[in-house]
């Protein structure tokens, strides 16, 4: 599957805000954006005043960005929300959510969802006991997300164990600090508070012009 392979504190830059996408460096004064916070670029001459549709844009890539999914796929994203019964933008979080390597990730056995999509495309990673490969896999409730004897072997899973407990994991989701497993355990809380990185309605509006 596609990613973006560019400089990723650029990205922050870019938006105007930490978006926090490279684990544990992003907590320290390294972080690119305490150090720079204007945009890439030369600096402009004038402000421009950004119209609606730009602003919507911008919560539309922030979420982008945020997931790590390309235009394509996060189109296909909307394209499916919109098709499912429910709230539109309740959907389209809850397929952004379910997704294997954001799952990893929340559970606090990855630092970001990039590092969760390096550790899964290496085989490390099993669900349900099989292997998978596939970060933007979707989950069901009942999946459970566990490693790979390879992956048990790995200084990774070495690094993660010690670390795993000072993590704080969503309600939904069900981890197991023993056995190194998380499980689904409900669907995303859309309403909580818990999953929200980004205003779902807003991208909605942004794709239904
Ligand atoms: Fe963004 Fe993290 Fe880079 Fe800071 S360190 S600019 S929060 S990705």
């Amino acid at each position: 599957m596609a990613r973006y392979t560019g400089p990723v504190c650029r990205l922050c830059r870019r938006h105007g805000e930490k978006l926090f996408l490279k684990g544990d460096r992003c907590f320290t004064p390294k972080c690119a954006f305490e150090r720079r916070p204007n945009p890439p670029g030369p600096r402009p001459t004038r402000r421009r005043k950004v119209s609606d549709r730009g602003l919507q844009l911008r919560e539309k890539q922030r979420a982008r960005v945020t997931y790590g999914v390309l235009e394509k796929q996060f189109r296909r994203y909307y394209e499916e929300a919109i098709r499912r019964p429910g709230v539109s933008g309740e959907n389209l979080v809850r397929l952004l959510e379910m997704r294997m390597d954001n799952i990893f990730f929340r559970s606090g056995l990855a630092d970001s969802r990039a590092q969760a999509r390096q550790v899964i495309r290496h085989g490390l990673v099993t669900v349900n006991g099989r292997k998978l490969d596939i970060p933007s896999a979707h989950l069901k409730i009942g999946d459970a997300i566990s490693f790979t004897p390879r992956g048990i072997r790995s200084e990774y899973f070495k690094i993660v164990q010690e670390g795993i407990r000072a993590k704080s994991v969503p309600t939904w989701l069900a981890l197991d600090t023993a056995g190194m497993s998380v499980r689904v355990s409900a669907e995303p809380h859309v309403q909580h508070g818990e999953t929200h990185v980004f205003n779902e309605s807003v991208v909605i509006e942004y794709y239904s012009r």
